[in-house]
């Protein structure tokens, strides 16, 4: 494999504008560095970048070509040398030692995470709305049944979003989540309900 494909198998575009001092928004915008530009109209992917503005479009080693004013194999070098990619060594171990993509596999640890916190969330009300419904007119309704009632659809349309909308929605569903602590605050809670049934069940010693 050649210094190009093992550097363009190694940092995504994103990567290398972060590391050169791009700041970039989190939808992957940012101020376009090859023209004058006032608002983030440059869109950065892994593969590729392609500014709304001036039209500028490429690959992560055009990207840095254009930032320092190299040439290809010069802007090659820059990259293999800044992010540690020997290009003599075979590629499994450059996969090693800079894992493909790791931004999408942090999303994809967040993502996991939030499903796993909504889902306990989900089968408590379930529990919830069983164990504690009223029996008769009369009685007064207890908290967690009222709370499984107005919650149950909201959760459950989260849980199915995360597992069946395209990868565009489930990202901005995660980073709402995770951003209003949605999910954070709903993690200290069943950690403490679960610490109460605990007690609960635990045999009483005389
Ligand atoms: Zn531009």
């Amino acid at each position: 494999m050649n210094i190009f494909a093992r550097v363009k198998e190694s940092v995504t575009v994103l990567q290398a504008a972060e590391h050169y001092g791009v700041k970039i928004q989190r939808n992957g915008m940012c101020r376009c560095p090859f023209h004058d530009d006032r608002h983030p109209s440059m869109k950065l992917n892994e593969d590729y970048f392609y500014c709304f503005g001036c039209g500028a479009t490429g690959d992560v080693i055009d990207f840095v070509a254009k930032l320092f004013d190299l040439n290809s194999y010069e802007a090659a070098q820059k990259l293999a040398y800044d992010f540690g990619i020997d290009p003599d060594k075979p590629p499994a171990a450059a996969a090693l030692s800079k894992p493909k993509y790791p931004l999408a596999r942090a999303f994809r640890q967040e993502e996991m995470h939030c499903q796993r916190v909504l889902c306990d969330y989900l089968h408590l009300l379930e529990n919830w709305k069983v164990q504690y419904a009223p029996e008769t007119p009369e009685d007064t309704l207890d908290g967690r049944f009222v709370e499984a009632c107005q919650m149950l659809e909201y959760i459950e349309n989260l849980a199915d979003i995360l597992t069946f909308a395209e990868l565009e929605v489930r990202v901005k569903t995660v980073d709402m989540l995770s951003k209003d602590g949605t999910i954070s605050s709903l993690e200290e809670r069943l950690k403490r309900l679960k610490k109460e049934v605990d007690s609960h069940e635990e045999p009483e010693i005389a």
